[in-house]
């Protein structure tokens, strides 16, 4: 890594610092709030001279597609990550606002505009040094606390080192989700608990479908209409494991009977027999809060998904508190790597933000970066971590990504669905809203508890 004016005390020694690699949304939120607690803080990024296959510009906090940072209401999971961002005096938040254009109820923000602000503030910092070159291993932490942050595009020669460092298994490359599904909104009366074969305990929810159902369904699914938006190679090639669920239905049409819709040794105590096809739901978080419908990674757009497995019995109410997709997506598993300080387990120097966290969205990512920042700025001078409380919108999205199940880790958008329930008989949006203030009151009651 070449290093460029290295800041030294008179004694040759060197003065402790933050390192950020990465100037992507995480990484210049992570840099704004470290340094603005004092922090001397260097930040690599690799851009202009060596781009991702997904970044244009020049610029910090580049947009790669949508100009969208999503909802602005407080109705909304992202909208309240926003709105907490913003308590916190986020440097991203602060941008989007002044680059803001009239989009209803999102948040668009003029893209150009937006970053090259936000390049600019950070550049104008004292305490921060640019240097622009690809990082290609992991940076020592013996002189200060260092943040990844290098995105869902991560290069090759670093990702190759972050592998070694968490394990090849617990580093992805392809984010192939399924959708998940908000359990309450599932229909018990049509679907049923039920483990294959009844072994063990009767874990999954199972959707059954007759073959008039199940026909109705294959046409919409092997008809629909398909997002090539997140993916950089046309054709992508497929593991057999993560297939699009339409890609395997275009096999022919029983595929899917011996595939993700296979019905054998699951019998519907409605009828007493085994049903024509089933989907399977299993629990996606420890409230279960949340299902997951198993191998149905998909690339359907997000509408088409919406109203094709609407078409399954039991979920014709669903809500979805993520879409399938299949993406080029570099991750880390999360749940085994991370303490919800965003430190890495093994070495409390060493953070991770931003989209690699398994995070996912354009806020969620800066969200992370925040938190990153004003950790690694603590841990310099010696100050506690901060875990965020579990009710707030960050702090729900750090539960979820440190204790979702390993073994089927995918990464999230924030949501309502994955913050502790509220236990009150009230409308669906009188609970959003009243989510929404339980985590605004209670940030205020918790910084007074860690400011004084
Ligand atoms: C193609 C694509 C489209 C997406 N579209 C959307 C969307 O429309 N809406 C949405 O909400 N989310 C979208 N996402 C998901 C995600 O929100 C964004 O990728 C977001 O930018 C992630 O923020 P980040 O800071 O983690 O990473 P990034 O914003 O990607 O920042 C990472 C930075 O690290 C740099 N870098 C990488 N490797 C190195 C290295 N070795 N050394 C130095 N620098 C390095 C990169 O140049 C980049 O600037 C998309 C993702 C992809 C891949």
């Amino acid at each position: 890594m070449p290093e460029r004016r290295e800041k030294r005390r008179t004694g040759g020694e060197k003065l402790a610092e933050i390192t950020v690699v990465g100037g992507g949304l995480a990484g210049a939120e992570a840099v704004w709030q470290a340094a603005k607690s004092g922090a001397n803080v260097k930040l690599y990024e690799m851009r202009p001279s060596q781009m991702t296959p997904a970044h244009q510009s020049p610029y910090l906090a580049e947009l790669v597609c949508s100009n969208s940072l999503r909802a602005a209401s407080l109705e909304n999971a992202v909208g309240l990550l926003k709105e907490e961002m913003r308590q916190f005096d986020s440097l991203i938040m602060a941008q989007a606002d002044k680059h803001a254009l009239p989009a209803g109820g999102a948040l668009a923000v003029d893209r150009e505009g937006f970053a090259r602000s936000v390049t600019a503030v950070i550049k104008s910092l004292p305490n921060v040094t640019c240097v622009e070159c690809e990082v290609r291993d992991l940076p020592d932490t013996i002189n200060g606390p260092v943040i990844l942050a290098t995105g869902p595009l991560t290069s090759a020669a670093l990702a190759e080192k972050i592998g070694r460092l968490t394990g090849e298994e617990s580093l992805y490359f392809y984010d192939a989700a399924a959708p998940i599904v908000i359990a309450e909104s599932i229909d018990e009366a049509k679907a049923f608990r039920a483990s294959r074969y009844g072994k063990g305990t009767a874990d999954y929810l199972n959707c059954p479908l007759s073959q008039d159902e199940y026909r109705v369904f294959y046409l919409a699914l092997t008809s629909a209409e398909v997002s090539l938006g997140h993916l950089i190679e046309e054709q992508p090639k497929y593991f057999e494991g993560c297939m699009p669920v339409e890609v395997m239905a275009s096999r022919g049409y029983e595929t899917l009977l011996f595939g993700p819709m296979k019905p054998v040794g699951l019998t519907d105590p409605r009828t007493g027999r085994q049903p024509y096809a089933v989907v399977q739901l299993r629990q996606d978080d420890a409230a279960a809060t949340l299902y997951n419908m198993v191998g149905f990674q998909t690339r359907l757009r997000w509408p088409e998904q919406r109203r094709v497995f609407r078409l399954i019995p039991g979920l014709e109410q669903a809500e979805f508190a993520r879409f399938g997709v299949v993406h080029r997506n570099t991750y880390i598993n999360s749940p085994r790597m991370l303490l919800p300080t965003l430190q890495f387990i093994n070495n409390n120097k060493l953070y991770f933000a931003g989209q690699i966290t398994g995070v996912e969205g354009y806020v969620e990512s800066a969200a992370m970066g925040l938190v990153a920042g004003i950790n690694a700025a603590r841990l310099l001078v010696g100050a506690e971590q901060l875990t965020w409380p579990h009710e707030t919108a960050h702090g729900a999205l750090l539960r979820y990504i440190t204790t979702a199940d390993p073994a089927n880790f995918q990464p999230m958008n924030v949501t309502f669905g994955i913050f502790p329930s509220l236990n009150a008989a009230v409308s669906k949006r009188e609970r959003k809203m009243m989510m929404a203030r339980r985590a605004l009151e209670r940030i205020v009651e918790w910084r007074k508890n860690w400011q004084n």
